[in-house]
């Protein structure tokens, strides 16, 4: 007996069978029940998920001697027949190479004659899409006016190209592509009826090969037996189908989420020696990155279907090891590594210099992780200013002291050094006015109440260099400039009258008074102006809200400058 492929000897007979299209076939079997068969369907859907199979297990059904059934008994001769491709009232015809409006007219001729043993005529068109227009147009005839005894199914993996005038007249059914998890069951069970020994990944390996087509599975089972024979070692199977083990692309992945340049040339390397297509590869490591960003966006369920459980698991490790928009970084260089390898003369060079350029940026992190530490920072920030003993080293205290002494306030820009450009956040100390005489924290509050009422005063009022209370008055001190001109346009006071009155709970009024500060001469000469004293550094580190900062974002300090000028 010569070998049956796979494919054909593990052909589903039963709706039954006929895996991971439920939708369609209990609707078909329904309608065969209720007597209620439309003359003419239409079965959409990529290749290889069963469509021609659903089409003939459905001509078996209409014609069975003990039906038409919801199941045929694959018994009777006619079923037999129609199985085997023998029949003569079930004819299977390949559109794509019997396009022409002949290959048509033959078929419209047969149509007005009964049937020879069936009950009825049935014409399965295979790849209906390729059919010429004239041929469409002679169809169309006779799809208008059917005899009774005549049934068409169409099966096209590209519904696009059918006329709509096609379309209108059959019942369309569109077949779903098969999850991975799926084939892989089904391959396991074709497997161990042949006496196979394929582990379990080997089998997720040839579902993946073939994209959710169950036939190219199924060849593709037949190809690795035809290499390895009936004992199949994972190795083979990555050889016949000139693939690298797939958990290359996960360590890849690791290494660039590390930002480990030599382990992702290395790897590189591995591949490239391993003969893969690296195009395709890359392929693969983009669809990790948009795994890793499925688990990122909470839909880590939509992963189990199409992937085995411990890459289900090492995604999910990942995922949280990294950022999503570091993951969406890494997939969008990706894919444009993989576009560009398709025309490149020395892909392996592309490949690496983009990855190597994703090894040399830095991690992206979110703008939520960030308000998040600033958050922190804040809350340890005011939690620390409210403790008595710290008050003499509080910003308020600098900026007091340095107003009184007229002195300038440094300015320390904090960038913090765990970020890229995207996400680089000015952590900007702000020196804040107001010494205890203003009431020390009272003047936090007041700022903060005023934030939320009128956030332009708020803005500039931050700029205070100290208050004082003279009875009920307010007197805030700002530098001359903007911060004073802003403050002391016309109504303004009355404005933060208002607001202070409220805040402060009794009449209120606020004087508003510019301050000139004077740039200290620094005592290195010269180079001090570029360089500030040392003691002005250290007293900045010592600060405790710089000190958070640090703590808290990873920053760094870089500059000092001078926060006013003359
Ligand atoms: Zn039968």
């Amino acid at each position: 007996m010569s070998y049956l492929v796979l494919a054909r000897k593990w052909r589903p007979q039963r709706f039954a069978d006929i895996l991971g299209q439920e939708h369609v076939t209990r609707t078909l079997q329904n309608a065969i029940r209720a007597g209620r068969v439309a003359h003419a369907f239409l079965f959409t859907g990529v290749r290889g998920v069963g469509k021609t199979t659903a089409a003939r297990v459905l001509a078996k059904a209409l014609n069975c001697a003990e039906g038409p059934a919801p199941e045929p008994c694959n018994a009777c001769e006619n079923c037999e027949e129609i199985a085997s491709g023998r029949s003569l009232d079930v004819v299977e015809i390949d559109g794509a190479s019997n396009t022409g409006v002949d290959d048509v007219r033959a078929i419209i001729d047969n149509v007005r004659y009964q049937p020879v043993k069936c009950r009825y005529k049935i014409y399965i068109i295979d790849e209906v899409h390729m059919l010429s227009t004239s041929a469409f147009n002679a169809l169309l005839k006779t799809l208008e006016e059917p005899p009774a005894h005549v049934k068409f199914i169409f099966a096209t993996t590209d519904p696009h190209k059918v006329p709509a005038t096609i379309q209108s007249r059959c019942q369309r059914y569109e077949f779903k592509r098969l999850p991975l998890r799926l084939v892989t069951r089904q391959l396991a069970e074709i497997a161990a009826k042949e006496g196979l020994e394929i582990t379990e990944k080997g089998l997720f390996l040839l579902a993946r090969e073939s994209e959710g087509s169950m036939r190219d599975a199924q060849s593709l089972l037949d190809q690795v037996l035809a290499f390895a024979g009936p004992k199949v070692e994972d190795e083979q199977i990555l050889q016949a189908l000139g693939i690298v083990d797939r958990s290359v692309i996960g360590e890849l992945a690791d290494a660039l989420l590390a930002r480990d340049a030599g382990r992702v040339l290395q790897l590189v390397e591995r591949v490239y020696e391993s003969g893969q297509d690296l195009r395709r590869f890359t392929r693969d490591v983009v669809e990790h990155f948009r795994n890793l960003a499925v688990v990122h966006a909470g839909a880590e369920d939509l992963l189990t279907e199409d992937l085995p459980e411990e890459e289900v698991q090492l995604v999910r490790q990942q995922a949280q090891a990294t950022s999503f928009l570091d993951c969406e970084r890494m997939f969008r260089t990706l894919l444009q590594a993989e576009a560009e390898l398709g025309r490149s003369p020395l892909p392996k060079c592309t490949l690496e210099m983009h990855l190597l350029r994703l090894t040399m940026t830095e991690p992206l992190v979110s703008l939520a992780t960030l308000a998040e530490q600033l958050q922190q920072l804040r809350k340890q920030g005011v939690a620390r200013e409210t403790e008595p003993g710290e008050s003499g080293k509080s910003a308020r205290g600098m900026a007091d002291a340095a107003a009184q002494g007229g002195k300038s306030v440094p300015r320390a820009r904090m960038v913090p050094t765990r970020s890229e450009n995207e996400s680089v956040v000015n952590a900007t100390q702000r020196t804040r006015g107001a010494d205890g005489s203003a009431g020390g924290t009272a003047w936090q509050g007041f700022l903060e109440f005023v934030a939320n009422r009128h956030h332009f005063a708020a803005a500039h009022l931050e700029f205070c260099v100290g208050a004082d209370w003279e009875g009920d008055v307010l007197r805030v001190r700002v530098p001359a400039g903007i911060h004073y001109q802003y403050l002391t346009q016309k109504g303004r006071s009355e404005e933060l009258a208002k607001l202070a009155s409220e805040f402060f709970g009794r009449p209120v009024r606020v004087e508003v008074n510019a301050v000139k500060l004077e740039k200290a001469s620094p005592p290195g000469g010269d180079k001090g102006e570029e360089q500030p004293a040392a003691d002005t550094r250290k007293a900045i580190l010592d600060h405790p809200a710089v000190r958070q900062t640090m703590e808290i974002l990873g920053a760094e300090l870089r500059e000092v400058r001078e926060r006013f000028t003359k």
